[in-house]
């Protein structure tokens, strides 16, 4: 099988990684790919949001799966135009990328659904979210609507901070503060059949703690030891299988990766979010405890035939992933810094380009990640800090507490 992925991040190095490693796989192109990717697999250059330009590319290479990792190429039909080819495409369509692309949407399907999620309000001026704002109470919840690389989000206790992001924002959803442990859960599906991958849980607050902004992610865990144990089957059974079922009734069902972000509340799990691709960093640790070949699993979902797709295997033990991120992150990222220690196995590229001269250079926000695993959750999250160690790069940040409440069993799951 020939594989193009679509995307340049720390989640795409880690599909690359695992597209690399499926013995069905003849050869791996990634666009735009990154410095770490170009280790492992070819890279062409493509603007990825743009569904011809993609098109024409997986045409041109010959493939026969396009693994599509952003968000934002989905959101502007990419996996439709790769279709329109004739080319099988891991990743919903443009209309079925709502899902993600605009919070209003994804409420109007778990209302429809009966998915069990944060009550919410549209608001598009000061007047409306200063009600919805007072209707809930704080801690305050104001997202943008729109896609926001998972930077959209405030949560505060200071009611002119919210509404002052509501304002920059323009049109925002309020709503209701959803207390409890957090839960991603990657389902990958062909609209109809539906595998759970295991449960992870990410760190989104820049500082140890949970202190500071919001950030895309600062570092990610898997398995849960302190998941109850029938976590999963509710899942799929209340939340997925009913948002599956109204988005077919819709007449676009959604076929992809279904992110699913939950807080594990006293009333019970409640939807935070639906993304519409793999998680980042969550990705680093799901796919590196992933037993069961990528591509065919990916392959199986964007041809329809998932539901005769064998179950999935996992590694034994766990895996940890922190983020390094560049000094700044997330307020005003500095670029254009030298990085060394960069070239380990374990390293996951997210933000870095090459100079001219070869140098290995900090990108982006999030720059890398030291991804490992272990025999159990204290080893991987070991191995991933030494990983992170031995990186130099001026002025970079990481917090010091990914995966450290699960390791000393400090997360109390509400009864
Ligand atoms: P989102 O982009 O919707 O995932 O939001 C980013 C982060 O904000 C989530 O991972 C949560 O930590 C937090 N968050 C979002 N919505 C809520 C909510 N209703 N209650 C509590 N925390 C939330």
């Amino acid at each position: 099988m020939r594989v193009l992925l679509v995307g340049g991040g720390g989640r795409e190095h880690a599909l690359a990684l695992g597209l690399v490693g499926d013995r069905g796989v003849e050869r791996v192109i990634a666009a735009p790919g990154n410095p770490g990717i170009a280790g492992i697999a070819e890279l062409r250059d493509v603007a990825a949001a743009d569904p011809e330009a993609v098109a024409a590319l997986a045409v041109e290479v010959q493939a026969d799966l396009v693994v599509i990792g952003p968000e934002a190429p989905l959101v502007a039909g990419v996996a439709d135009a790769v279709r329109a080819k004739g080319i099988a495409a891991f990743g919903p369509s443009a209309e079925a990328a709502r899902l993600e692309g605009s919070k209003t949407f994804a409420k109007e399907i778990m209302t429809a659904a009966g998915v069990p999620t944060a009550r919410a309000h549209t608001c598009t001026d000061a007047e409306s979210t200063a009600r919805a704002l007072d209707e809930f109470g704080a801690p305050y919840v104001v997202k943008n609507d729109g896609l926001a690389a998972g930077k959209g989000v405030v949560v505060t206790e200071d009611r002119d901070a919210a509404l002052a992001h509501a304002q920059e924002c323009g049109r925002v959803v309020v709503e209701e503060y959803l207390a409890g442990p957090e839960v991603s859960l990657f389902v990958v599906t062909d609209g109809e059949a539906a595998l759970p991958l295991l449960p992870a849980q990410d760190f989104k607050r820049v500082g140890d703690g949970d202190s500071g902004p919001n950030t895309g992610g600062m570092g990610a865990y898997a398995p849960l030891p302190w998941a109850p144990p029938g976590l999963v089957d509710e899942v799929m059974r209340d939340v997925v299988h009913p948002t599956l079922a109204e988005m077919r009734r819709r007449g676009t069902p959604f076929a992809g990766l279904l992110y699913v972000g939950l807080a594990l509340t006293t009333a019970g799990p409640r939807v935070i979010e639906f993304n519409a691709r793999f998680g980042d960093p969550e990705t680093q640790v799901v796919l590196a405890l992933l037993e069961t070949p990528l591509a065919g699993l990916l392959h199986a979902a964007a041809t329809g035939t998932l539901a005769a797709h064998p179950p999935l295997r996992w590694r034994d033990g766990a895996a940890v992933t922190v983020v390094v991120a560049a000094d700044g992150y997330p307020a005003s990222p500095r670029t254009g810094d030298v990085i060394t220690g960069a070239d380990r196995a374990g390293i996951i590229h997210a933000g870095t380009r090459r100079a001219a001269d070869g140098a290995l250079l900090s990108a982006g926000g999030r720059v890398l990640c030291g991804t490992a695993t272990g025999p159990d959750l204290a080893a991987a999250r070991d191995a991933a800090y030494a990983l992170v160690r031995g990186v130099e790069l001026a002025g970079s940040h990481h917090r010091t507490d990914i995966a450290a409440a699960a390791v000393e069993g400090r997360i109390a799951v509400p009864d």
